[in-house]
């Protein structure tokens, strides 16, 4: 690891049996809560579209949205909002999504990109990649192409990394 990874998964809290048993909740509030830390994560997770121009960030709720929101602004690009089902208050457009146990259903305005758009997605963690793969759909849904995504944590066990990447996504994580 080197001296940002380190200092990077140092700044993340850890809790056991969180939200149930058996499960080891990242918390990222301490690393937000961190000036120096919440600058280098997002320095380290816009470094490889430095210099692209990226017309949207798209972030997942809820932590992608404060990952999100600092990517874009370090990148000029607009943001929008990947949200649970029934909070967006425009016309949306729905995808049916798997969590680790069980489905889901998360949705976007229906404007909130143009076919051909270039759309980064933004989350605090990849696991399962369901999250991932079924933003990744609806952005697709909707004619943009998304060029990357990238996420502070990566749980390589869960295998979500490979999901992503066997869309054709390019995955950029900082700590393991
Ligand atoms: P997945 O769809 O399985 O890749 O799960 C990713 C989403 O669930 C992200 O929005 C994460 O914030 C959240 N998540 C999943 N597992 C954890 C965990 N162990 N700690 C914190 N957040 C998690």
């Amino acid at each position: 690891m080197d001296n940002t990874t380190s200092e990077l998964a140092a700044s993340i809290r850890s809790i056991p049996d969180y939200p149930k048993p058996g499960i080891i909740f990242r918390d990222i509030t301490t690393l937000l809560g961190n000036p120096r830390a919440f600058r280098r994560a997002v320095d380290e997770l816009v470094q490889p579209y430095a210099g692209t121009k990226i017309d949207k960030i798209a972030g997942m709720e809820a932590r992608g949205f404060i990952l999100g929101g600092a990517v874009a602004h370090q990148l000029s690009s607009g943001f929008v909002p990947i949200r649970k089902k029934g909070k967006l208050p425009h016309d949306t457009v729905r995808i049916a999504y798997s969590l680790e146990y069980g489905v889901d259903e998360m949705e976007m305005h229906r404007d909130a990109v143009q076919p051909g758009e270039k759309v980064i997605l933004v989350d605090d963690l990849i696991a399962t990649g369901g999250t991932a793969v079924g933003a990744t759909k609806l952005l697709r849904q909707m004619g943009a192409e998304v060029v990357g995504a990238c996420f502070v944590i990566d749980l390589p066990d869960l295998g979500g990394r490979r999901k992503l990447e066997e869309l054709g996504v390019v995955v950029h994580t900082l700590v393991e």
